[in-house]
């Protein structure tokens, strides 16, 4: 592909074109003035001719003659560069554009991540919730069913018509430009057949389809073998998509087949819209790609029919789906339904049950965590599960295997939990081998041989040694990982190596790391001592292979990296101490609560154990960490290296659900009702038996009685676990759901 977009489709993606000859060409106009006429009409056939193949995938033009007007507009562009417009179709393909490559852009308004419903039963409870809620003012809503296309989300802005950004979806509120990349994308109109005036921000999905995904994976292990290096292929199309849409050059992105789906827009007000439903034939209309399966339901069981028939097809279809998004169809009802702090009200992703596939169990490891538990970790040949290929899934622990009772060499069935963890369900008993044993829990660690001990909950088994390598570097790792100091270059064999060298003992020798230091340190890679061309590499078989070292450049970022997480607060410092029970909540918690290390070390159990969300077992866990002298001379060490020990000083009324009380009812998944109840406390609400005027929130999950029933009669805000989940996450009530209340 060059980069003037010459041979833009002669990828092969075109094959089975139509077959009509190249539209006569004029005579080479001699005139600007002749010369702009002929590059509009130019541009117009092939915006025409690239939506009929790419968006309607049923083209005129043979690809000969198309290719032919696509020449004809470069060299009259090369001939007359004044006319060169940034929407015209030679200017696809970008090129490097260093710098401007995904700045920050602040979406129109916020896009939302969708609720999700994980069964029928949970769709039929939204179903009816909401119908619930449209039904007293509007009659019953239809609603708009599409598949959930597993890519990326994105965001086009056209001013005028012509594109002028794109962007992913990030947080929400701000995500990355990716412009130059997304003009590559040969589905995504440069101009909107039906131009709209101002600015408007059109939203859908950009993915890779399975073929595409298949190609590229084989492109990249091909590559890799011929200039002797580790192939990385993509672990599936979405992580495909997203990668090949983050690239760093536009002519990258240009060669990889990336496609969209586009179902929404920023602020359905600008456009000649009503419904979802007419919203997608006017994108349709507009020249963008819409996915031909959908269907507007009027009632829950038409819902339904298209979600099974979704989940009996997702394999047949050339890309990746994982659900059903099942949205209002009315805008008005939209509106009135609302959104809470994460997702609209007026939509829920129905997501399909997990795939299982079949494998067998090779053997049962053992790993060392960072507090010495042992986990039993299942090794099996690799399989296809979800869209990637897995081969390790944790067993959790000694009960857990029993209860599954997974043998070495048993036929095992995995499926992905959320559709990304890799989880064993069991085994098939009848293909079980005579053989096979029950797996023992080994006695000794396996990484530092000392004995190991149940703990006092009887489920772990622990390593008896504090000074066991396996849980030092877990440790560490745990010391850089994203919750706590965030420092990013240090990988796990960076470490391995530092503590194989001697550098690294405990998380305070992270920061006496210099540059000269870490730059000598092997990173755990080899590349071949001499280049070679892999005919002569054939012939000669494999050369030696050296350790690619680390380099200053990269040194330099990870100290400079190590030297900025001195800022990080308080409660990540505690967090990455990595005290066992201590999570990231907890650690929160203690900080408002103590507001300094000292402070902290100070307590007793008893005062611990007053805190709020802090029980016996934490509180013992804390004291007996701040009695070890080995503990205190490592505080005393990040202390001087500069780290964040304190923070000001909060009381209860100040943590975010003071003053509230909830009461629970009905099923809920995420969490036991105590489970739920104390992570609530944790935020300062009260949480009731009985529903009251006094009642702030009920929350109820399916099968909810009579405790939702009084909730409605008095007027109290009810929300679902999903709405629970967010303020657990967020710290602040969603809007009302208006109509039910
Ligand atoms: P999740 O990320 O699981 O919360 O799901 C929400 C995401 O699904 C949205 O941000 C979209 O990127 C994606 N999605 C895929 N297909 C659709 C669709 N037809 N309608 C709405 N969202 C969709």
């Amino acid at each position: 592909m060059n980069a003037s977009g010459a041979n833009l489709f002669e990828e092969g993606v075109r094959e089975g074109g139509a077959s009509s000859p190249a539209p006569a060409t004029t005579s080479a106009p001699a005139t600007t003035s002749a010369a702009r006429e002929r590059a509009a009409q130019l541009r117009a056939q092939i915006d025409h001719n690239t939506w009929l193949y790419y968006a309607l995938d049923a083209p005129e033009l043979s690809d000969a003659a198309f290719d032919s007007l696509m020449r004809e507009l470069i060299e009259l562009e090369r001939r007359f560069p004044e006319l060169v417009t940034a929407s015209s179709p030679t200017q696809r393909v970008g090129g490097f554009v260093p710098g401007e490559a995904f700045a920050p852009v602040t979406h129109a308004t916020r896009m939302y991540s969708l609720d999700n419903a994980m069964d029928l039963d949970e769709l039929d409870a939204w179903l009816t919730r909401t119908i619930l809620a449209t039904e007293p003012v509007e009659g019953g809503p239809a609603f708009v069913c599409e598949l959930k296309i597993d890519g990326s989300s994105l965001a086009l802005t056209y001013r005028d018509g012509e594109l002028i950004r794109a962007a992913t979806r990030g947080d929400g509120i701000t995500g990355e430009d990716v412009t130059a990349n997304v003009r590559t994308v040969r589905d995504i109109p440069l101009r909107l057949r039906t131009p709209i005036a101002g600015e408007i921000e059109l939203r859908g999905e950009i993915f890779m389809p399975k073929a595409s995904f298949e190609r590229l994976n084989a492109q990249i292990q091909a590559q890799a073998r011929a200039e002797a290096k580790d192939a990385r292929p993509f672990a599936n199309p979405r992580n495909a998509a997203a990668g090949s849409l983050r690239q760093k050059d536009a002519r990258v992105t240009s060669e990889r087949d990336l496609a969209t789906f586009i179902y929404a827009t920023a602020d359905d007000a600008a456009l000649p819209a009503q419904s979802q439903w007419e919203l997608l034939a006017w994108l349709r209309e507009a020249g963008l790609h819409t996915n031909p399966h959908v269907a507007l339901c009027a009632t829950p069981a038409e819902v339904r029919a298209f979600c099974e028939r979704a989940c009996e097809q997702r394999t047949s279809l050339p890309y990746d789906i994982d659900g059903v998004v099942v949205k209002v169809n009315d805008f008005l009802q939209q509106r009135r339904l609302g959104t809470t702090a994460k997702a609209p009200r007026w939509a829920i992703a129905f997501k399909f049950p997990p795939e299982e596939k079949t494998t067998i169990l090779r053997a049962i490891v053992v790993q060392v965590g960072r507090t010495g538990v042992l986990t039993p970790v299942a090794e099996f040949d690799p399989v296809l599960v979800a869209g990637s290929t897995v081969s390790r899934a944790t067993l959790h622990n000694l009960d857990e295997v029993r209860r599954k009772d997974v043998r070495v060499g048993d036929t095992i069935i995995i499926r992905k939990a959320g559709d990304v963890i890799p989880e064993v369900i069991g085994a098939i008993p009848s293909l079980r081998p005579a053989d096979a044993r029950e797996w023992e829990m080994p006695h000794a660690c396996p990484s530092c041989g000392s004995p190991v001990f149940r703990d006092e909950d009887g489920v772990a088994v622990r390593c008896s040694s504090a000074e066991c390598p396996a849980q030092q570097l877990e440790r560490l790792g745990h010391w850089v990982s994203r919750g706590a100091m965030d420092i990013d270059g240090l990988g796990p064999k960076l470490i391995e190596k530092l503590v194989e060298s001697g550098l690294l003992v405990d998380v305070a020798d992270f920061y006496r790391l210099t540059v000269a230091q870490l730059a000598a340190l092997p990173t755990g890679e080899e590349k071949y001592a001499r280049a070679m061309s892999p005919e002569k590499r054939e012939q000669t078989g494999d050369f030696e292979k050296e350790p690619v070292l680390l380099g200053e450049t990269v040194a330099a970022k990870v100290v400079a990296q190590i030297e900025e997480s001195k800022t990080r607060p308080f409660a990540r410092v505690l967090f990455g101490l990595g005290i066992r029970n201590v999570g990231k909540t907890i650690a929160e918690l203690l900080c408002h609560r103590f507001g300094s290390i000292d402070a902290l070390c100070a307590a007793a159990e008893e005062e611990l154990c007053a805190t709020p969300g802090i029980g016996s077992v934490i509180a013992r866990t804390l004291t007996q960490f701040f009695a070890t002298p080995d503990n205190l001379r490592l505080i005393e060490a990040l202390r001087s290296a500069g780290l964040t020990l304190a923070q000001e000083p909060t009381d209860e009324q100040s943590l975010p659900l003071a003053g509230l009380t909830f009461v629970l009812t009905g099923t809920l998944e995420a969490y036991s009702r105590d489970e739920a109840e104390e992570l609530l406390k944790r935020l300062g609400a009260k949480t009731a038996s009985s529903v009251s005027k006094k009642t702030s929130s009920v929350i109820a999950g399916p099968n909810a009685g009579s405790k939702l029933t009084k909730a409605l009669e008095l007027g109290v805000p009810v929300f679902s676990e999903a709405d629970l989940l967010t303020i657990l996450a967020t710290g602040e009530i969603p809007p009302v759901y208006p109509d039910v209340l």
